[in-house]
């Protein structure tokens, strides 16, 4: 596997505020990345670290497994980390011309890249005339003149309306589909779940977990539970089994959580062995938003 980013035991302090707290994780060639953490997690500076628009405090990164300068490197990186800057006046095609022109760069990838995020047919209108979401269409157009070997997004959906959301998304996956790899921040659990193969979750710029989105999504899940008599004798039989982690009652449900996969029909044969006749059982998963919502809550 091709590593694109490597960041190891990467600090940012402002002062007081920890933004950044030894961070470590790598980016594969192909994947789609999400930094997911709540607003003030250090998303946005581990960005511009990388960018090289924030100085970091301590430790380390390198692109493209050190070979290239970061300077260098930054040239097969696309990136919007801030709201772009276009010409009002100008159309999108105008507007990428200009920036080909001061990057010294030829126009001839204009027409595909406004393909690629559908602003094609709109080519010829004003900037000051598009939507918040074309207006971020046409900044994703613009990250991608240089056909990057990775495309780095910050909170691309923030502010815009159901429809722009679904479009802005929709674009990044076929992004990401025709080999680009992505890393893109976001507060929303729902953007990384939908949008993304891969997550690294911070909190006050601590990672708290990194690795597959499906993974995380599948963690051994829980039992609900009930039995209309002899709950003490239950309670006990379930706290000794070896595949369940922790026992709880919510009212009159006894919530059993699991250490290790075990299926439904294993765990009703087994109490019913005991001489236990459940009135209830249910297995669930827990949802990654719970996930997410233990792994940030305060601790
Ligand atoms: P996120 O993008 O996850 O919302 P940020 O990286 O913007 O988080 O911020 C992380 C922390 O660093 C926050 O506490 C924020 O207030 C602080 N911070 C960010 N930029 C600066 C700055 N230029 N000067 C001082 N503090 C900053
Ligand atoms: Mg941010």
């Amino acid at each position: 596997m091709e590593t694109i980013l490597s960041l190891k035991n990467l600090d940012k302090k402002y002062g007081k505020v920890h933004a950044v707290n030894n961070l470590s994780f790598d980016i594969q060639k192909g994947n789609v990345y999400g930094i997911l953490g709540p607003n003030g997690s250090g998303k946005s500076t581990t960005l511009g670290i990388i960018l090289n628009v924030v100085n970091r405090t301590a430790g380390e990164f390198s692109w493209f497994d050190g070979k290239l300068s970061t300077h260098e490197a930054l040239k097969k990186v696309g990136a919007i980390i801030e709201r772009p800057n276009f010409y009002p006046y100008m159309t999108a095609t105008q507007n990428l011309s200009l920036i080909c022109k001061i990057k010294g760069t030829s126009t001839d990838k204009i027409d595909e890249k406004l393909k690629v995020v559908n602003l094609y047919e709109r080519r010829n209108s004003k900037f000051r005339t598009y939507s918040l979401g074309m207006k971020q269409r046409l900044a994703i157009a613009s990250a991608l003149l240089n056909d990057p070997e990775i495309l780095i997004l910050d909170e691309p959906t923030n502010g815009l309306d159901p429809q722009g959301i679904h479009e802005i998304r929709q674009i990044i996956k076929k992004i990401a589909a025709n080999g680009t790899t992505i890393l893109l921040a976001s507060h929303l659990l729902d953007e990384v779940e939908k949008v993304c193969s891969h997550v690294v979750v911070i909190r006050k710029g601590i990672k708290l977990y990194s690795g597959r989105v499906d993974e995380m999504t599948a963690s051994n899940g829980l039992f609900e539970l009930k039995v209309d008599k002899n709950e003490d004798n239950l309670l006990k039989l379930l706290k000794n089994h070896e595949a369940i982690l922790n026992v709880t009652k919510d009212h009159e449900t006894i919530i059993a959580t699991l250490r290790n996969s075990i299926s439904a029909t294993e765990m009703n044969s087994f109490l019913f062995e005991k001489g236990f006749v459940l009135s209830h059982l249910v297995k669930r998963k827990p949802s990654l938003e719970q996930q997410f919502l233990d792994l940030t809550k305060n601790n």
